[in-house]
């Protein structure tokens, strides 16, 4: 894609009168040279496979690792007991971002968005909108297009792994996406869509990539659970009228130069933060006996 800076894409919106989400997918159109249709359909078959992922979740899995599986029922049958502090539409949203991030380290079929770590994010939020609301699929589409415009910006100006820039990078780009397509259905503005993905950003700048073991499990399965809810409430921030301070592309780029600053450990290789705790370490030492 072209774009990148967010607010060359409001502009864009503006002098053209169209939605966010349509100057991305003209812009798809143009780049990988596809008909909409075939831009379209490439979409709703990644839709598709979110809504399959999310529904074929098995929660008596474990990964093979032994350290994550079940997480997403055990929260399920919570939301159902009607306990949830978060209520039951929050709490059937944190339940699909872990069911995600379980299968995913369970290697069944997920949609990377933008990475496998943080592959929870979006569809917990979308398909837990579309359940609540019955908002057609093409809506979604269309939303999916909104978040891969953000993607597609923050991957251009910073980073979008966490062994280049951190958890930030991952779980805070997958929240952006999600925050602005959460922004999208709910007709917000192409401002306040960016100000809902810069938002969210925010929210998560400086988070450290430290899995345990160097496997994509723990932290990462319930790390996919606050990229959810944060994208949540930065949406409905935006929604609200609130704006962040610092304009969205100064959010993206403050986010990388933390990233540069992050130290190696801190990136994905499993030898900082929480992959160097003693349980993490003598959970390593164990692996390496058997
Ligand atoms: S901790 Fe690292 S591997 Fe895990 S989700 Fe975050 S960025 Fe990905």
């Amino acid at each position: 894609m072209s774009y990148n800076s967010l607010e060359e894409i409001v502009r864009e919106c503006e002098e053209k009168a169209l939605p966010f989400d349509e100057i991305i997918l003209l812009d798809d159109m143009n780049e990988r040279n596809v008909k909409r249709e075939d831009s379209l359909a490439a979409m709703y078959g990644m839709w598709e496979a979110m809504k399959r992922a999310d529904a074929g979740y098995d929660g008596n899995l474990k990964s093979r690792s032994g350290l994550v599986g079940g997480a997403g029922a055990a929260m399920k049958a919570y939301v159902e007991s009607g306990e949830a502090l978060c209520g039951s539409f929050v709490g059937d949203v944190m339940a699909s971002a872990l069911a995600m991030g379980e299968s995913n380290a369970c290697m069944k079929r997920i949609v990377a968005a933008p990475t496998a770590g943080a592959c929870g994010v979006l569809p917990a939020v979308l398909v837990n909108y579309q359940k609540r609301n019955g908002t057609p699929d093409e809506e979604i589409v269309r939303a999916l297009y909104t978040a891969a415009g953000i993607g597609q910006v923050v991957a251009a100006r910073a980073y979008i792994a966490g062994a280049s820039g951190g958890c930030q990078a991952e779980i805070g780009t997958a929240s952006a996406m999600a925050a602005g397509a959460l922004t999208a259905l709910r007709g917000g503005s192409p401002s306040q869509i960016t100000h809902a993905a810069a938002m969210a950003l925010k929210n998560l700048l400086g988070l450290v990539c430290d899995p345990v073991g160097g496997l994509v499990e723990v932290p990462c399965v319930k790390r996919n659970v606050i990229g959810s809810v944060n994208a949540l409430s930065a949406a409905d921030m935006a929604l609200a009228g609130i704006s962040s301070r610092i304009p969205p592309d100064q959010v993206i780029d403050a986010m990388r130069e933390v990233g540069d600053q992050m130290h190696p450990t801190l990136r994905e290789t499993g030898q900082g933060g929480l992959a160097n705790t003693p349980a993490a370490r003598e959970w390593c030492a164990a692996q390496e006996e058997e």
